[in-house]
């Protein structure tokens, strides 16, 4: 993929080691394409001397065992090799800096993901929002709501007192395909205090006035 899927930008590509991350440096979209294990298999390893101890290698002692290290990713890879098909001085030592620099770039690369995710995350809930205000315009809704609106006699269902003004959802999961029993006839003052209660703000809220309250 080239272009940008959301604004058609030409796409910028950083290499990440084991990744790929597409990005469009306009709006911000971006994908992780992971290269693993293409990265390990197929780059370049060579054969390395691996110490499980620092200070044998610091010493360079015998006590070594012979691995393939890929190049790229640094990650340690397959089998441990016959000692005998090398000469200990003409392979190098493990290289630990390459390992490290890759997993400085994972850790980057988990937050690149996570930034990504929430950025769908969003998206996805301002086209929601989008389509549902839409929807509160299209004939269906209208039609829908008179129902409400006429079984409740218009009055609210909140404070049986009030006249209703609005329809509330009362599970917003039925938004767009609503059953007539998740819907109620509710007064504005009520709506306030309903859509605050929903928001979590149940503390601060002020209480329904009933028709014995005034
Ligand atoms: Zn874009
Ligand atoms: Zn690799
Ligand atoms: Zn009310």
């Amino acid at each position: 993929m080239n272009n940008c899927p959301e604004c058609d930008n030409q796409l910028k590509v950083e290499d990440k080691i084991t990744a790929e991350y597409y990005f469009c440096d306009k709006c911000g979209y971006g994908h992780i394409e992971y290269s693993y294990p293409r990265c390990c298999l197929y780059s370049n390893l060579i054969p390395v001397r691996y110490y499980t101890d620092e200070i044998e290698a610091m010493q360079n002692s015998d006590d070594y065992r012979i691995y393939n290290q890929c190049q790229n990713c640094g990650k340690k890879i397959g089998q441990q090799i016959s000692k005998n098909k090398f000469d200990k001085n003409s392979i190098p030592q493990f290289d630990n800096s390459l390992l490290e620099h890759t997993n400085e770039v994972s850790a980057e690369l988990r937050e690149l993901s996570k930034q990504l995710s929430e950025r769908k995350i969003q998206n996805r809930r301002e086209t929601y929002w989008d389509d549902y205000d839409e929807y509160l315009k299209s004939e269906r809704w209208l039609k829908i709501r008179a129902i409400v609106l006429e079984r409740d006699n218009f009055k609210c269902q909140s404070c049986l007192d009030a006249p209703a003004e609005q329809v509330h959802h009362v599970d917003g999961k039925f938004r767009k395909n609503e059953p007539i029993f998740t819907l109620v006839s509710v007064c504005t003052k009520c709506h306030e205090i309903i859509t605050e209660i929903e928001r979590g703000n149940y503390r601060q809220v002020e209480k329904i006035k009933y028709k014995f309250d005034k």
